[in-house]
């Protein structure tokens, strides 16, 4: 339930929408400078963390912390500061004129001065045959949410970054074998992933090889899957070109999905925010948080192709924090010293 009472009238000087790693540490530093933010929480509170196991990476964490525990401290953190939490998505954001408005899925439209985006980016699908009627059916993007139910099952990871080799590394611990699917010979996850994936007695890789199609039924669940496989790799377009292929048809009870994540930003396709070709928030010359509308910074995974880190999301959080708090001062001595400040139409 909305802890916001109100919400269809007032207006708030910051609003944050996600809650994520960006979204919470923009949630104390907002809250600090007392600007009472409202942080909405979205389809996935909490962000990618809280599906997660140990973060080993994040700095004063010398024993690794859970993804999940990360997250609840810094809400912990945002509320001892007075941030409120409040479920909803947003659906449309007008920010053609301030205070911008939010119209949630529910009905109820927020209005704010200052507008911090850090919706994360949501796991990306393969595109393979059957996928939307089997997922969450034996396929899966998470493998912490959904690996126990694969205990003595032989399952597939599709990827070759971080994330395929460390659901790869978690599954290993309930399935029977484990097989990375991966559409090249190189990996792209990090020396020290990589090394402990390849290490593992029961993961294996498959590579220059693509998921065609899942076979199973949402009864039967995932019963397997055909495989493509082109020696010079990305099989799936030499499949669209003519070429050769080798096809094979594999048992497996469960595939998993690590294939990188797309930024979540259909809320703000039609607004003057820029985006790049991928869907990210563009910042104005990449180093501050600030979008082309002016009054609306971006924060985390939404508007960080490159690095992508816990410990990166959570700077540029802070950052956009500091970036909405400056930019309200100067508005408010703006209108102290000359009347209210015109709306105007946001930057090109
Ligand atoms: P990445 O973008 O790094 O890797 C995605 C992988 O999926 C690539 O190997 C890519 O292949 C493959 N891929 C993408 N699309 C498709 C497709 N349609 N079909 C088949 N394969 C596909 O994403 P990750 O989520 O792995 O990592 C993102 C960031 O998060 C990285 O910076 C990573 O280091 C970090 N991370 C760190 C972790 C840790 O340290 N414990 C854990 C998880 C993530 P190709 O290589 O050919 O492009």
């Amino acid at each position: 339930m909305s802890e916001q009472s109100d919400r269809s009238t007032s207006v708030r000087d910051v609003v944050i929408v996600g809650s994520g790693v960006a979204g919470l540490s923009a949630a104390v530093y907002a809250a600090r400078a007392d600007l009472e933010p409202l942080v909405l929480e979205g389809p996935e509170p909490g962000g990618q963390l809280t599906l997660t196991t140990d973060v080993e990476n994040f700095l004063g964490f010398p024993e690794g912390v859970g993804g999940m525990e990360l997250i609840q401290r810094g809400k912990d953190q945002a509320r001892h500061f007075g941030a409120e939490f409040s479920h909803g998505s947003v659906e449309r954001a007008s920010l053609d004129e301030r205070p911008f408005e939010l119209d949630l899925a529910s009905g109820d439209t927020l209005r704010t001065g200052a507008l911090i985006v850090a919706t994360g980016a949501s796991a990306r699908w393969v595109g393979a045959e059957n996928e939307d009627e089997l997922m969450g059916y034996g396929l899966s993007t998470c493998a912490t949410c959904d690996g126990a139910f694969h205990r003595g099952d032989d399952v597939l990871v599709v990827g070759g970054g971080d994330s395929a080799m460390e659901e790869a590394l978690f599954l290993a611990k309930f399935a029977d074998s484990v097989t990375i699917v991966h559409r090249r010979d190189e990996l792209r996850a990090s020396d020290i992933m990589a090394r402990r994936a390849r290490d593992h007695e029961k993961i294996s890789f498959r590579w220059n090889t693509e998921l065609l199609e899942i076979h199973g039924s949402q009864a039967d669940g995932v019963t397997g899957a055909t495989l493509v496989r082109h020696p010079e790799g990305r099989p799936k377009e030499k499949v669209d070109a003519g070429a050769d292929v080798e096809y094979e048809t594999v048992d497996v009870g469960g595939i998993f999905y690590g294939v990188g994540h797309v930024p979540n930003t259909d809320f703000l396709v039609d607004t003057a925010v820029e985006l790049d070709d991928a869907g990210h928030v563009e910042t104005l010359d990449g180093r501050t948080t600030e979008t082309a509308v002016d009054g609306v910074f971006g924060a985390g995974d939404v508007m960080d192709p490159e690095y992508r880190q816990a410990i990166t999301a959570a700077g540029t959080g802070s950052m956009a924090a500091l970036d909405a708090e400056t930019w309200l001062e100067e508005r408010e001595i703006a209108e102290t010293q000359s009347g209210p400040v015109v709306e105007m139409e946001a930057d090109d």
